[in-house]
């Protein structure tokens, strides 16, 4: 491995591919490629395709071309996450009380450090539902260990992410058990185009294909994740009542957008719900301060630390605004077309809940308590 330095000095950024290579070639390592919702709608530009054009399925060709074992979408375990927050939001939602901080997501990596820095006091406020990409790399390491054990393999665990704080996030203690990271490697959709170059794969012209078994399954709001204001939609689907009006309601709320601070209220169950969703740490900030002074009181919030959300992650091929707007649109098309709209309606999710390896252990596998700042990770 070699690093490099992140551009807003916050991290180093290391560079995974010679590891994940190394893995690639080794007969003992079961490789598994998830590729999270953003990446899917920017790849493509570093070989000439359009912004926003969905290549998802030629990624998986690629991925199964370079050597990985198995390849599945992260939005499918985004669903688990919409199931868990939700279930978090419902919770609170039900005991009425009087709060003063809202619930913040915690899905964003950067968010997360953000408040171990700036502002611990809002650390009890913050999901303790896991990022989709650790609670996948926590499922699959767990599904796969009966026929690891039996076949002499070990499931190495790559993540396709927009994003460089995810190297971060996949390095913390939290995600580490029994010794061993539940996300073993983190390429970035720049890494993962680097490698597809190297084989000299020629990516635009690659022929689709899908995703592989069991978890080729995923909703319509868990693949709007990758984009500012997808993951408060999918988790307002969810809560809402289970009609068409209501998601055209939840659509045309104010969610959708890229602007910096979105706020709207929504009613869900009879009861008024506040939500805010911000992207950008500075917006961020204006936000807490709003919170902080009484000025302004929400039920939900959802934050994103880069602007635009993970469309426009640092891990992503440079582009503008409106390259921007051309992704964000390209994860709403893919919405579109979702057989399954709403994340608890995903069978392959609901299967694992029920009779696989979320049942009875949805807390254990799904969960993570950030600790206080001078007990955690610097
Ligand atoms: Fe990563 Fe940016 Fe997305 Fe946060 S918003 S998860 S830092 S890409």
């Amino acid at each position: 491995q070699c690093a490099a330095v992140c551009p807003t000095g916050a991290i180093t950024i290391k560079k995974s591919k010679g590891k994940v290579w190394n893995a690639l070639f080794d007969p003992t390592k079961r490789v598994i490629a998830q590729v999270a919702p953003a990446v899917r709608v920017a790849l493509g530009e570093e070989f000439g395709m359009a912004p926003g054009e969905n290549s998802i399925y030629k990624i998986y060709t690629a991925l199964h071309m370079i050597g990985f074992d198995l390849c599945f979408d992260t939005s499918v375990s985004a669903d688990m996450t919409i199931i868990e927050e939700t279930n978090e939001l419902a919770e609170i939602l039900s005991r009425n009380e009087e709060r003063r901080y809202p619930l913040f997501t915690s899905c964003c990596p950067a968010w997360v450090r953000y408040v171990e820095n700036k502002h611990p006091e809002l650390l009890p406020y913050l999901s303790t539902s896991k990022s989709p990409m650790e609670m996948f790399g926590a499922v699959l390491k767990e599904y796969y260990k009966p026929s690891d054990e039996e076949c002499g393999l070990e499931t190495f665990n790559v993540a396709i992410m927009p994003c460089t704080a995810k190297k971060m996030e996949a390095e913390r203690e939290e995600f580490i058990r029994n010794g061993k990271p539940d996300i073993d490697a983190v390429l970035t959709t720049k890494e993962l185009a680097s490698m597809i170059r190297e084989l000299g794969i020629q990516f635009a012209d690659l022929e689709p294909t899908a995703p592989d078994t069991p978890f080729s399954i995923r909703s319509g709001g868990g693949v709007i994740f990758g984009t500012s204001g997808g993951v408060t939609e999918a988790a307002l689907r969810r809560l809402a009542e289970r009609t068409n009006p209501a998601l055209q309601e939840i659509r045309y709320s104010g969610v959708r957008g890229l602007e910096g601070i979105k706020k709207f209220t929504i009613e869900i169950g009879g009861r008024a719900v506040h939500t805010a969703v911000v992207s950008g740490l500075g917006n961020a900030e204006t936000l807490i301060g709003l919170i902080e002074s009484g000025e302004e009181h929400f039920d939900f919030v959802e934050i994103m630390a880069c602007p635009t959300g993970c469309i426009g992650g640092a891990g992503q091929p440079e582009s503008f605004l409106e390259d921007k707007k051309k992704r964000s649109s390209g994860l709403y098309t893919a919405d579109k077309s979702a057989l399954v709209k709403r994340s608890d309606e995903n069978p392959v999710v609901t299967k694992l809940y029920e009779d696989g390896v979320l049942k009875d252990r949805a807390r254990e596998l799904l969960h993570v308590h950030y600790k206080a700042p001078a007990a955690s990770q610097s």
